[in-house]
């Protein structure tokens, strides 16, 4: 293959040269000795890129922003961000760069970025590096979060450097390859608005607005329509976050995007045992964004949002936050919506049951799995064993039969739909244990248990033969799982 090989797929700089004022053009740091871990092909063939290509020296130095193709002008982008509820107003990419765009056979926008390309002038005190661990456990979350249907950020590689990072010991450095339909976030907006520049908000809200919702542009307030567009996009994200069980640990404003993608897996973990108040990241000691807090946070992002638009809606301060308010409402309804169709859908209940049946049972059996520390995945995938005979299963994963069994009776009455219940309720779920197992090993050089725990988890709902320690609930002895950002 030759250096022209990737030439068909055409990088474009929209962003670097549209929003100038929130793009710091920059260089990735050259990787001593670029060694390619892992690579989505079929990503790579969605996007028209050549895997062939991209294995090859130059395709992996492409990967990792050391040789720039035509048409691409890396940035560093320009962010705010309230994290953990404190305002930091320039954050920005520190250790990442958006290569640029590419368009996909469809017509699709999407961002080529790099994450743990080096330090850049928002790199503060960090050193601008990843280590393989984290950048292959985005790899493997996000491609499990794709393949469950959950809008996410894409992984396109994972590429070591050579270069040792130093953490608490020193650790092998990496570069991930990140796409994206856009890397816009609500910390984009709170940027733009903090300048004072009217104009460069408009300017990056109808970049949004041509990105990701074209069609605002065609209503009598395409501005409104736009926060409109992406309250209702957070909503229905988060919804499938709740229902899958999927804790994101760090959805400060620069974390939450602006095309209802998922972004940024730091601190995240899949429940094991159903627990709303459950928090894995290490610097969360208040519990801000444990699992049941998600949707309430989701809301609160979308209100700095709002302020941030305030001058776009209407010259009239007070009509601008009318109009804020009136659209953000949306989030509760739509949130609870989507939030009950999916349980509905987990539980196999027929459409167009009536609330008053369905409410009672969904709320029933989430406290039954509360009460009885039970596996959520486990125990979603095995009530549709329990519906078509196979009762042993869910039993024996309830510490307290009877509750269980009397609440089934009722459930089983209104003849779930087994099959339907398979292609929502997953079988794979990136586990906690699993992922430490495959990136500790990876870490030292076999690649084998990543390996095969991708294979498991980006077709979670088919169950295979042979996979049986990937569906299995977590070993007795794993213990409190905590992760750690900022790696
Ligand atoms: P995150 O928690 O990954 O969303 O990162 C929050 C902010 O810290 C972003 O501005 C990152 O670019 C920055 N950051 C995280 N880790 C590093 C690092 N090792 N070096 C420089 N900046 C970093
Ligand atoms: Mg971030």
């Amino acid at each position: 293959m030759t250096a022209a090989a990737h030439s068909t797929v055409a990088f474009d700089g929209r962003f670097a040269r549209e929003l100038t004022e929130m793009a710091i053009p920059w260089q990735a740091e050259t990787a001593p000795d670029p060694r390619l871990l892992v690579l989505n092909e079929p990503l790579a063939a969605e996007l028209g890129l050549d895997a062939a290509y991209l294995r090859d020296p130059d395709g992996v130095r492409l990967l990792i922003g050391n040789l720039v193709p035509s048409g691409a002008t890396p940035v560093a982008q320009a962010y705010t961000g309230h994290q953990f509820g404190w305002l930091a107003p320039r954050l920005g990419d520190g250790r990442a760069l958006l290569l640029g765009e590419i368009t996909d056979a469809s017509g699709h926008l999407h961002d080529v970025h790099l994450k743990g390309s080096g330090r850049t002038p928002f790199a503060r005190g960090g050193d601008g590096l990843a280590a393989v661990g984290p950048m292959l456990r985005e790899f493997i979350v996000s491609e499990a979060m794709h393949a469950l249907g959950i809008p996410t950020t894409r992984s396109l590689a994972v590429v070591a450097t050579g270069r040792q990072v130093l953490r608490e010991t020193l650790l092998p450095g990496a570069v991930l390859t990140r796409i994206a339909s856009s890397h816009l976030r609500v910390g984009s907006f709170q940027y733009a608005r903090a300048t004072g520049e009217t104009n460069l908000l408009r300017r990056l809200a109808d970049h949004a607005i041509a990105r990701h919702y074209p069609g605002a542009a065609e209503a009598e307030q395409p501005y409104l329509a736009l926060f409109q567009a992406v309250v209702a996009a957070q909503a229905s994200l988060v919804a499938q976050w709740m229902l899958v069980g999927f804790v994101h640990g760090v959805m400060n404003t620069d974390n939450m995007t602006i095309s209802g993608e998922t972004i940024d897996y730091g601190p995240c973990a899949f429940l094991d045992i159903f627990d709303p108040a459950a928090v894995y990241s290490s610097i969360d000691e208040t519990g801000r964004y444990s699992y049941r807090n998600q949707p309430v946070m989701a809301e609160w992002n979308l209100t700095r949002l709002a302020e941030s638009l305030l001058p776009l809606f209407d010259n009239e301060q007070e009509r601008a936050v009318d109009l804020a308010q009136e659209s953000l409402a949306a989030f509760r309804r739509q949130y609870s919506a989507a939030w009950s169709a999916g349980m509905a859908a987990k539980l196999g209940l027929p459409d167009g049951l009536d609330d008053d049946v369905a409410s009672p049972l969904v709320d029933e059996v989430l406290s039954l799995l509360q009460q009885g520390r039970v596996d959520h995945t486990l125990f979603f995938r095995s009530l549709s064993a329990f519906a078509r005979g196979d009762t042993g299963p869910a039993r024996s994963l309830l510490p307290d039969p009877s509750a269980f069994e009397a609440w089934a009776e009722r459930w089983s009455a209104l003849g779930p739909d087994a099959d339907a219940m398979d292609r929502v309720n997953p079988a794979y779920i990136p586990r906690n244990h699993l992922v430490e197992e495959a990136l500790a090993a990876a870490t030292g050089g076999d690649l084998e248990p990543l390996g095969r725990l991708l294979d498991a988890v980006t077709q979670p709902y088919d169950e295979r033969p042979g996979l049986e320690r990937y569906a299995a609930g977590a070993p007795g002895d794993f213990g409190a799982y905590r992760t750690f950002c900022g790696t």
